[in-house]
C-alpha cells in the first residue's frame, strides 16, 4: 500500500517487541526478488523491510550507486504501492564511504532507515561516525541503525577479521551517546554462509544486552546480522532477547540461483540446440530446421520462477519470525 518512514517503522518494531516477534529485513539488488518478497508478504498479511547494501545500489546503478539507490527505492515504492501492507526501505552497511549518497538519501527521502556501520572501527570512532548521522538524520522520519561489536564474515566492503561479542555495558553508553534507533549486536551469527548447526548463538549475551538497555530507559529494536544459516529453533529462541530485526540476503541469493538453475536444467532442449545443430543464434538457427522456444527463453519465465521461489521463502521465513497477520495496514 504504502511506502512508510521511521515512524511507522519504529512503531512497527514496537508492536514487534511486545508481541514477541520480529521481521526479517531481505536484501534486494533487483526486482525479481523485490516482486516475490512483495506477494508472499502481502499473502501472509506482515509488513516488509527490504534492504540494500552499498554494493547492491552499485550493481542496480550499471556502476553508480546513486543510481541505484534512486532506481530501487522508486521500485520499491511503486510496486509497494500495489499491495495492501506496509513497505520500509533500509540501507545495509553504508559506511563512512557512503556519507555522501546518506546525505542524498536523508534530503530526497529515499528510505525509512539507514544502518550506519562504523563497527569496524575503535569504540570511540564509532560513536563519533554514528552521531554525525543521527544529526544529518535529525527531523527527517528516517530511523538509524548502529553496530556495536563486529560480525565475523566478508560482508560487502567490509571484511571482520574476528567474531566480536557486543558488550552490554559498553551498549548502554553507545546508545546514549549517539542516539541512535536500532541497534546491531554481534552474538555469533556470521554473514556469508555460515551454518546454523555450526552457530554457537550467544543468547546470554543478546539477554544481557537487551536488559541493560531496558534497564537503562532504552527499549531499542535489537538487530541480528547474518542470520541466513540459523536454524527455525535458533531464530525463535533469539526473538526471546529483544531482535526484531533479522537480516536476510544470503538466503535469498542461494534460492535466486537455485531457482534459475533448475529452471534453466529443466528448458535446456528449449533453449540449447541439440548435438550436431550448428550453434547459430546469429539468424536464429538459420542453418538448420532447429529452434528454440521463445515462451521457455523469454527472461519473463525464468522471472516467474525466481519469483516464486523467492514468494515461498519469504512466507516460510514470515511464520519463523512471527510477523504474518501484523501488518499496520488494516491489520491486528
Ligand atoms: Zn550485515
Amino acid at each position: 500500500m504504502t511506502f512508510y518512514g521511521g515512524k511507522e517503522l519504529r512503531e512497527v518494531y514496537r508492536l514487534a517487541q511486545a508481541g514477541g516477534y520480529a521481521f526479517m529485513a531481505n536484501n534486494i539488488a533487483e526486482q525479481n526478488v523485490l516482486i516475490g518478497l512483495l506477494q508472499g508478504y502481502d499473502e501472509r498479511k506482515s509488513d516488509l523491510v527490504v534492504q540494500v547494501s552499498p554494493g547492491a545500489a552499485k550493481f542496480a546503478g550499471a556502476g553508480d550507486k546513486l543510481a541505484g539507490l534512486r532506481s530501487l527505492s522508486q521500485q520499491v515504492k511503486i510496486l509497494g504501492d500495489r499491495f495492501s501492507i506496509g513497505v520500509f526501505l533500509n540501507l545495509d552497511h553504508f559506511t563512512t564511504n557512503e556519507m555522501d549518497l546518506i546525505g542524498i538519501a536523508i534530503s530526497e527521502r529515499l528510505v525509512s532507515s539507514i544502518m550506519i556501520d562504523a563497527s569496524k572501527e575503535d569504540y570511540d570512532e564509532n560513536i563519533r561516525i554514528v552521531r554525525k548521522v543521527v544529526d544529518m538524520a535529525k527531523g527527517s522520519d528516517i530511523l538509524i541503525e548502529a553496530e556495536l561489536g563486529k560480525i565475523k564474515g566478508v560482508e560487502d566492503e567490509i571484511a571482520s577479521l574476528d567474531a566480536f561479542y557486543t558488550d552490554p555495558d559498553e551498549a548502554v553508553e553507545f546508545m546514549k551517546k549517539t542516539g541512535a534507533d536500532l541497534l546491531a549486536i554481534s552474538v555469533g551469527t556470521q554473514h556469508g554462509v555460515s551454518k546454523g548447526k555450526d552457530v554457537v548463538l550467544r543468547t546470554d549475551i543478546a539477554d544481557k544486552v537487551h536488559n541493560r538497555l531496558v534497564e537503562n530507559g532504552l527499549d531499542v529494536p535489537l538487530v541480528l546480522h547474518g542470520t541466513s544459516g540459523l536454524l527455525a529453533d535458533q531464530i525463535h529462541e533469539i526473538i526471546r532477547y529483544g531482535i526484531c530485526k533479522l537480516n536476510k540476503d544470503t538466503r535469498y541469493q542461494y534460492e535466486y540461483a537455485r531457482a534459475a538453475h533448475d529452471y534453466y536444467v529443466s528448458h535446456t532442449a528449449s533453449i540449447v540446440p541439440p548435438k550436431g545443430v550448428p550453434d547459430d543464434a546469429d539468424g536464429l538457427f538459420s542453418k538448420s530446421d532447429w529452434t528454440p522456444v521463445k515462451k521457455d527463453f523469454d527472461p519473463r519465465a525464468v522471472g516467474r520462477a525466481i519469483q516464486e521461489r523467492i514468494k515461498k521463502v519469504a512466507m516460510e521465513l514470515i511464520d519463523q519470525a512471527g510477523s504474518a497477520s501484523h501488518s499496520i495496514v488494516g491489520g491486528s
